[in-house]
């Protein structure tokens, strides 16, 4: 049955900050939750503009910033849950994992693991609901969820049907994909109802994906640049490695440690054209990247190093709060929540992290988070 309840954002975000909705619906099936879209159609392209929706879709509340005054119109909880796996239809064993939106993330990468499923092992750990995977494209230690994903099942709240959109159509990039494109000020065209994936299966043995990030190939004692077979190893390894790696960062979810009272990275790694790199300090780390839409060359910076260059050290923007909100002190992507701190507060300390890397390198850095109701 469909449960109507007074809620705070504060206890359903994971930087546990933000007031209250008009409605709150949590949809424990996906027919509840249809019965709540199809009264919320999408609203004209200037009342989306303007944050005019009267629907916000939640999921695990990770990659959210809900103003202190909180939403006035009708939230959607996505709470239904459910996970199948069928083998694929030829004769390489490779298996389709079919995923309800509400379904917790990381149950979601342990369960496959159990079943020696490879493909969403290096995934581990990322808070948050499956449905909402798709929106940004998560990615972790060298893997994306486009890697592995085959379709999505959504509702289109400017058709009123349920639509499948495949891997192809949802035109995926670094964090972000068409689902994210069509979103306005939080204000979702689709809404994921349920994900598939395509995931490798070859009995017992099976080993994990090639590892592709340096970090996690050192952990495992891999060499990042060998061959795609010899950068492979036990499933549960990947996972337990990962698992550790991110809980060194404040990346897993611990409610004892506020490192982890947080949106995650709360900026995107910069992406710029090659031409920036000469402005940067020698050593600037830098990654590929896919090309300008008019062919001219560009790399993905690291936001974490250029933060910490500019003078935002693990800790930073205490003194701005009076110690209610900081930069993580075990990584300075993180914005979080020291205890009592208010939407403003991490907008405060995420406002001067933004600008002194403005000031220091020109460079505009961009939010990860969904910002409801506020900006930065
Ligand atoms: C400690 C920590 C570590 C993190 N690490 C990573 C990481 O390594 N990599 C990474 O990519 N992200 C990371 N994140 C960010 C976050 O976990 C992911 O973006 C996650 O997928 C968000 O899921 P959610 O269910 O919590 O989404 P929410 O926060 O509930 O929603 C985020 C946005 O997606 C929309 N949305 C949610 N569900 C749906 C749906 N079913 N259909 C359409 N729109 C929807 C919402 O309306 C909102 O706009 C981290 C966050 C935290 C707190």
């Amino acid at each position: 049955m469909r449960q109507t309840v007074m809620r705070r954002f504060s206890d359903h975000t994971t930087a546990r900050v933000g007031g209250t909705a008009g409605e709150w619906v949590v949809a424990g099936t996906e027919f509840e939750a249809l019965q709540t879209l199809s009264r919320h159609p999408l609203p004209s392209e200037e009342d989306r503009a303007a944050s005019g929706d009267t629907l916000l879709v939640l999921g695990g509340g990770s990659n959210l910033l809900v103003a202190d005054d909180g939403f006035a119109g009708t939230v959607l909880q996505l709470a239904f849950t459910g996970i199948t796996a069928a083998p694929v239809n030829d004769d390489d064993g490779d298996v389709m994992v079919t995923v309800a939106a509400g379904h917790e993330w990381d149950d979601v990468v342990a369960w496959t693991v159990q079943r020696r499923y490879a493909g969403l092992e290096a995934l581990s750990g990322i808070p948050g609901a499956a449905g909402a995977t798709p929106v940004q494209n998560v990615g972790a230690y060298g893997a994306e969820v486009s890697q592995t994903l085959v379709d999505v099942r959504a509702w289109d709240r400017l058709l009123g049907e349920v639509v499948t959109l495949s891997n192809e159509e949802l035109d995926f990039g670094y964090r972000d994909s068409m689902l994210k494109r069509t979103t306005l000020h939080g204000s979702p065209r689709y809404v994921v109802l349920s994900v598939r994936f395509r995931l490798t299966h070859r009995g017992e043995a099976t080993p994990s994906s090639p590892v592709r990030y340096a970090e996690l190939a050192r952990s495992l004692s891999l060499d990042v640049n060998a061959a795609e077979d010899q950068r492979r190893a036990p499933l549960a390894d990947v996972r337990t490695t990962v698992l550790a790696l991110r809980a060194g960062k404040g990346m897993v979810l611990d409610p004892a440690d506020h490192d982890t009272w947080s949106t995650g990275s709360f900026f995107t790694n910069p992406i710029v054209g090659e031409d920036v790199l000469a402005t940067l300090p020698e050593g600037a780390p830098r990654f590929p990247a896919l090309p300008d839409v008019d062919g001219s060359p560009r790399v993905k910076l690291s936001a974490a190093w250029l933060i910490d260059r500019a003078g935002c050290q693990k800790g930073f923007g205490a003194d701005l709060v009076d110690g209610r909100a900081s930069l993580s002190t075990k990584h300075t992507l993180a914005v979080t929540n020291r205890g009592d701190a208010s939407t403003a507060d991490l907008l405060t300390v995420a406002g001067a992290v933004r600008d002194r890397v403005r000031e220091a390198f020109g460079i505009e850095l961009h939010p990860e988070p969904v910002l409801i109701g506020c900006e930065l």
